[in-house]
């Protein structure tokens, strides 16, 4: 963050502001209806074929723009209820990815998240374990040498998504710890949020994708906000996203174009804007 700067784009993300008191007709505090995926505390199975097992509610910071701002933070799952979210996901055949997903799964430390995946890979479906965490970008050091190990060692095809919406979040310590990821065999996804006052102009997400692609990340998705409670003031219109797409991929390779999506409540997958 720029010090001194009330709108710098990276204090705008986690600054509560009067702003998320206003109250907006559509924006409500599950916009997504996860309520309706829940099939045990703890994981959700909206997406085909893959499911989301969140071990935590917690995260390293608090994103005012989070569609899921409402969950309780404090939510982490104890031996029994875990047990009980493996035992519902054992019995579904159709799954073959898991999603650690939350809350921010590299919450947990080194020998829970080894526990757990130790667990999932009894489950001999699964052939895909997925992380979607913020921890490398908002503190680094997360990225431990055990980690890698653990990341290393597994029989799953490892895929870490992280969420980056500025280039500013990427700084020496960010870049040391994704080669980490990157050497110990994860493929490095990202997804952004399109949020105004941040990264909705042309200039800097072309920036954000040139400094993914510099640490090894592809940028993957771009979603249109979430309709929720108290985040308002971050929306903008698809029209003017559509926009800024065409014009990125007049300034940059096909690849280092996210997929414009919007993620609609009861669907299976993401809806493709761009
Ligand atoms: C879209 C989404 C997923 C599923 O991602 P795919 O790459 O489309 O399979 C999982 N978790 C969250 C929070 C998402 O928004
Ligand atoms: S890190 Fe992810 S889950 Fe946590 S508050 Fe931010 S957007 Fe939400």
């Amino acid at each position: 963050m720029r010090q001194g700067d009330p709108c710098d784009p990276l204090l705008r993300q986690v600054l509560p502001t009067h702003h998320e008191s206003l109250q907006q007709p559509g924006f409500v505090a599950d916009p997504l209806d996860e309520r309706a995926a829940r099939r045990a505390p703890g994981l959700l199975e909206k997406y085909a074929r893959r499911a989301l097992l969140m071990p935590t509610g917690a995260c390293a910071i608090h994103c005012r723009y989070c569609f899921r701002r409402h969950r309780p933070v404090d939510a982490a799952l104890d031996r029994q209820a875990r047990a009980a979210a493996l035992a519902r996901l054992a019995d579904d055949e159709t799954v073959d990815e898991v999603i650690l997903s939350g809350g921010d799964p590299l919450m947990l430390d080194d020998g829970q998240l080894a526990e757990l995946i130790g667990e999932l890979e009894g489950l001999k479906q699964l052939s895909r374990l997925r992380l979607h965490t913020r921890l490398p970008v908002v503190l680094p050091s997360r990225v431990t040498q055990g980690l890698c190990t653990l990341l290393e060692s597994t029989r799953f095809t490892v895929v870490v998504v992280l969420h980056v919406n500025h280039a500013h979040e990427i700084d020496r310590s960010v870049v040391a710890a994704l080669d980490d990821l990157r050497r110990a065999g994860a493929l490095l996804l990202n997804q952004s949020v399109f949020l105004a006052g941040v990264n909705d102009d042309v200039t800097a997400l072309a920036a954000l994708s040139q400094a993914l692609v510099a640490s090894g990340v592809i940028p993957y998705y771009l979603h249109m906000l979430d309709p929720v409670e108290g985040a308002s003031h971050f929306a903008t219109s698809t029209a003017c996203a559509l926009s800024v797409v065409e014009r990125l991929r007049a300034r940059l390779p096909g690849y280092l174009v996210p997929r414009l999506v919007r993620e609609d409540p009861g669907a299976q997958h993401k809806t493709a804007l761009a």
